[in-house]
């Protein structure tokens, strides 16, 4: 008989990763425990999608979603193909929730509200019946033999057959998130490569973001330099804010500016016009001056520019503002054709963990079977979710990466493997 501490599982974290996991063990027959440290359960899940949860993406091949992850994907095919982004859609709408596709193959639940999805979640442990504690914080755990026997919380310990840890990375710890399970693995004889920000807004130096910031660009291009050296090429999306810049196309090449700026300075190159190469934005702006003629020079960009990074743009331009632009010379358009097509930004750090959507490294995947998200050195141990050494780009790959884990370890840690 198992009394109220003993278990067949304990999932340790209560986000996306730790709820799969439980409910699929429970809905297998496991006695399951959820543990987790705060009031309530996926505190991270309902900021995500700006609250609207982006929970998949719509890709419905393995290798391809996998390709997303870079060169740690492959770890992900097994867990796709059990528990891939048709199985999650599938998933959901079994318990009311549709998916709707939004630009850019993004996938949210049909009212645009993350609660819908916790509710989910919270419905499918019920069903279970998994006891959920709340308030619940892991301190550590014991082991012999290859094996954990218990986990200690500040008031008592649990005992399970199978510990499956989903304790997430170290970004949003305002959430929850602040890395414990890194710790627990590393005594536990596992190797954590180093947790950095991904995902993340970056800070630039440049004194005219802060009068443009809030205007958000679309349709742009973003390149990454170092020593003269094409390191990364965005387009898409991006953000101006009080500190630098951010939004999707930004936040996905974070990680590469993150990396890079440790080896020395790295630019930003953003071209506002990528569909209009230097002799065709010439040919445009020289339209637009001849319907503006007579006017003054600060007048005639109406029509090229967003309103607020007009004075930005003349102020670098040195041209002078109140200048007719009929006498606008060769020189000077040429200088507004390269402030359009090649405007720096220097970046001088990332946000930080604080603010990362994501965190990268983790659980270093070579020890940890991908056909069962068992670790390879403690037998009783599972791993799912961020706390593994894999990110995404924003999309829904992220979420997809927790379900597809998640599930494949909880039913994994029931099925004995
Ligand atoms: C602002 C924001 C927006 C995002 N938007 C999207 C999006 O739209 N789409 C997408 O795919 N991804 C998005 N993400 C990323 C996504 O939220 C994460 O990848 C995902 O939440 C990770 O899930 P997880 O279960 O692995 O960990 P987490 O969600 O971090 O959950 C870990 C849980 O473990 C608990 N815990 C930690 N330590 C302990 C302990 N010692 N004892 C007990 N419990 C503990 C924590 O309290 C937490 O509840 C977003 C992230 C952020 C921050």
């Amino acid at each position: 008989m198992k009394d109220n501490n003993s278990f067949d599982s304990a999932v340790i974290g209560g986000g996306p990763a730790g709820m799969m996991a439980a409910g699929r063990a429970a809905e297998l027959g496991a006695k399951v425990v959820l543990i987790e440290k705060n009031e309530i359960l996926g505190k991270k899940l309902l900021l995500t999608g700006k609250g609207r949860c982006n929970f998949t993406h719509k890709e419905f091949n393995i290798k391809k979603f996998a390709e997303k992850f870079g060169r740690n994907g492959r770890f992900l095919y097994r867990a796709l193909s059990v528990f891939g982004v048709k199985e999650v859609i599938d998933f959901f709408e079994s318990w009311g929730v549709k998916g709707k596709v939004e630009q850019g193959d993004r996938i949210f639940p049909e009212n645009g509200n993350a609660q819908d999805i916790l509710n989910v979640l919270v419905k499918y442990l019920a069903e279970g019946r998994v006891t959920i504690l709340y308030n619940s914080k892991v301190i550590s755990s014991k082991h012999r033999n290859r094996k954990i026997f218990q986990v200690l919380l500040r008031d008592r310990h649990i005992s399970a057959s199978k510990y499956i840890i989903c304790t997430g990375g170290k970004s949003y710890p305002q959430t929850g998130s602040t890395g414990d399970g890194y710790q627990w693995a590393e005594q536990l004889g596992h190797t954590i490569i180093e947790p950095v920000p991904a995902l993340n807004p970056v800070k630039t130096s440049e004194d005219w973001v802060r009068e443009v910031q809030g205007l958000s660009l679309k349709n742009v291009s973003l390149k990454l330099f170092q020593n003269g050296k094409k390191c990364d090429e965005r387009f898409g999306e991006m953000l101006f804010t009080h500190f630098g810049v951010s939004g999707p196309i930004v936040m996905d090449m974070s990680k590469n500016i993150g990396t890079l700026l440790k080896n020395g300075p790295v630019k930003l190159i953003l071209d506002l016009k990528p569909a209009l190469d230097f002799k065709k934005l010439d040919k445009r702006i020289q339209r637009d001056l001849e319907k503006f003629k007579g006017r003054m020079f600060k007048n005639s960009l109406k029509e090229l520019l967003p309103l607020s990074m007009i004075p930005v743009i003349i102020r670098l331009s040195g041209i002078e503002p109140s200048k007719q632009v009929d006498y606008i010379t060769r020189e000077e358009r040429n200088k507004l054709i390269h402030l359009f097509k090649e405007l720096e930004l220097t970046p001088t750090e990332l946000l930080g963990f604080k603010w990362s959507v994501v965190t990268s490294g983790g659980i270093a995947l070579k020890e940890i079977n991908p056909n069962t998200m068992c670790s390879k050195k403690i037998e009783n141990l599972y791993f799912a979710g961020e706390i593994l050494d894999l990110d995404g780009p924003s999309g829904g790959y992220n979420l997809q990466e927790c379900w597809s884990t998640g599930y494949l370890a909880g039913e994994s840690a029931v099925k004995g493997h």
